[in-house]
């Protein structure tokens, strides 16, 4: 490491050597765009190589819960790798820590789930779930019930079929996706429907309204599953509107199609409740977890299925033989035992209980300190999620030229006061997921740096 941080080569290697995700290419091995070189990191700060710091308002990509430098995950990370660097999972081998991992996994999931099956990433977790659905209704004998409908501006994940899930344009557009069979309907999100005069539970009715339509045009019989986080996080940290879930739900059961609920952000505490599912009463088929599960201090994600589901799985292989399903590094011990420690300080510290007390002031300080600005036409969250939406005209609703880039300005002018917010895609959108172990003194550091850098900004 020593070698890395005396090396004033790295900037070079960087626009050089390293394919960066989500990046704008060009620019950045042209050498046109800011790099961020991280070097260490603690508590809610981060650190890079000369010494600046930030308080990290996103928790990397909303995924170091616990925060950062927690020693005892470190530790049981290093004492696995010694101990144990690699088992595989197949064909019924396991290891303490995996083991141990889903017994934790299942105690907090709702109560009607049955088993979790353990891969490395979001999207992964996302794939592994589509492919049980379609397994589960061949398994039934419905060869026809296959189709997806996910939400615009649904995040899960960015592979071809996760990707086609996603509902954002910038992770479809030249790619060839969305892939058939995915098809997307209205996006949950209130503040940016298209009738001004609607409510929020006349516009959660015709959320309900138009997903009936769609299933009624391509044929209930051949729509599997609704994919959904329990709260939209990428495509705009969106709560909700009122009533939508309870309109949605009886639609769904009516007509056997399956509840997908991915977690992947909600999962182990981001809304203050241990999962969103609980939040917000659904009782998913299937739930997708990752980030939270280890806070990041290592790559792994799950898949929890339900007793209904598993029922058939058993049937399945019973019938076929074992599963065809399963990755070299499914179950890896080094990740399991990083949820392990994860979980555990979770709870030893109370974190999740932190982050719905301190995700409240959070909120509550955000819109006290700028929900009457002319330029912000929305602040909105739930939980340790808040998000600000810049606004041209806030009394006719009337958004900035995407091309102005409003939002990734604030972003910038933010940073530069050494506070991270996250331009989210698909709008002038300033989103905040800090750590759980945020306090409120971060509160007022963030509340006070957004004030001034809407105003750098120009706004
Ligand atoms: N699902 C949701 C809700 C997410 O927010 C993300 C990532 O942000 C994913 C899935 C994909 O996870 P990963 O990036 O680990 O593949």
């Amino acid at each position: 490491m020593d070698d890395l941080r005396r090396n004033d080569q790295l900037d070079e290697w960087d626009r050089g050597s390293f394919f960066h995700p989500s990046t704008h290419l060009a620019q950045h091995a042209r050498g046109e765009s800011p790099t961020r070189i991280v070097k260490t990191a603690s508590g809610v700060h981060i650190e890079d190589r000369d010494g600046q710091r930030w308080l990290d308002g996103f928790a990397g990509l909303y995924c170091v819960n616990v925060g950062y430098g927690r020693t005892e995950i470190a530790d049981a990370i290093a004492a696995q790798a010694k101990e144990l660097a690699y088992y595989h999972a197949y064909v019924g081998h396991g290891t303490e820590a995996a083991i141990t991992l889903a017994q934790m996994v299942m105690d907090r999931a709702p109560a009607h789930m049955s088993k979790v099956y353990f891969g490395l990433s979001g999207s992964d977790a996302n794939e592994t779930n589509l492919k049980l659905v379609w397994y589960y209704n061949n398994i039934l004998g419905r060869p026809e019930k296959k189709k997806i409908i996910s939400r615009w501006r649904g995040y899960h994940g960015s592979g071809l079929m996760t990707g086609s899930l996603t509902g954002l344009e910038m992770f479809h557009k030249k790619f060839d996706l969305p892939m058939t069979p995915v098809l997307h309907t209205t996006a949950p999100y209130y503040y940016r429907r298209e009738n001004d005069a609607q409510t929020e539970e006349q516009f959660s009715a015709q959320c309900a309204a138009d997903l009936e339509d769609l299933i009624a045009r391509e044929g209930a019989d051949t729509i599997a599953a609704f994919w959904a986080e329990p709260m939209l996080g990428t495509g705009g940290i969106v709560p909700p509107p009122k009533g939508y879930w309870e309109a949605i739900k009886p639609i769904l059961e009516r007509h056997e199609i399956l509840l997908v609920a991915d977690e992947v952000v909600t999962g182990f505490g981001r809304l203050g409740t241990m999962f969103g599912s609980e939040h917000y009463g659904l009782e998913p088929d299937f739930i997708t977890i990752a980030k939270g599960l280890t806070s990041a201090y290592a790559p792994l994600s799950g898949s929890i299925v339900s007793k209904k589901v598993w029922e058939v799985l058993e049937k399945g292989t019973d019938e076929n033989g074992p599963i065809g399903h399963g990755w070299t590094y499914s179950a890896h011990p080094i990740g399991a035992a990083a949820g392990v420690a994860n979980l555990k300080l979770l709870d030893e510290l109370g974190l999740i209980a932190n982050a719905a007390e301190i995700g409240a002031y959070l909120n509550a300080e955000m819109a006290r300190a700028l929900a009457d600005h002319p330029h912000v036409g929305e602040v909105r969250g739930e939980g340790m999620l808040c998000a600000l939406e810049f606004v041209e005209d806030k009394d006719r609703r009337r958004f900035f030229d995407p091309a102005r880039k409003i939002g990734p300005k604030v972003a910038g002018e933010l940073a530069n006061l050494h506070v991270i917010g996250r331009a989210m895609p698909g709008g002038d959108i300033l989103g905040f997921a800090p750590p759980f172990s945020l306090g409120r003194e971060h509160v007022d550091e963030i509340v006070g740096s957004t004030v001034k850098a809407v105003r750098a900004a120009g706004l």
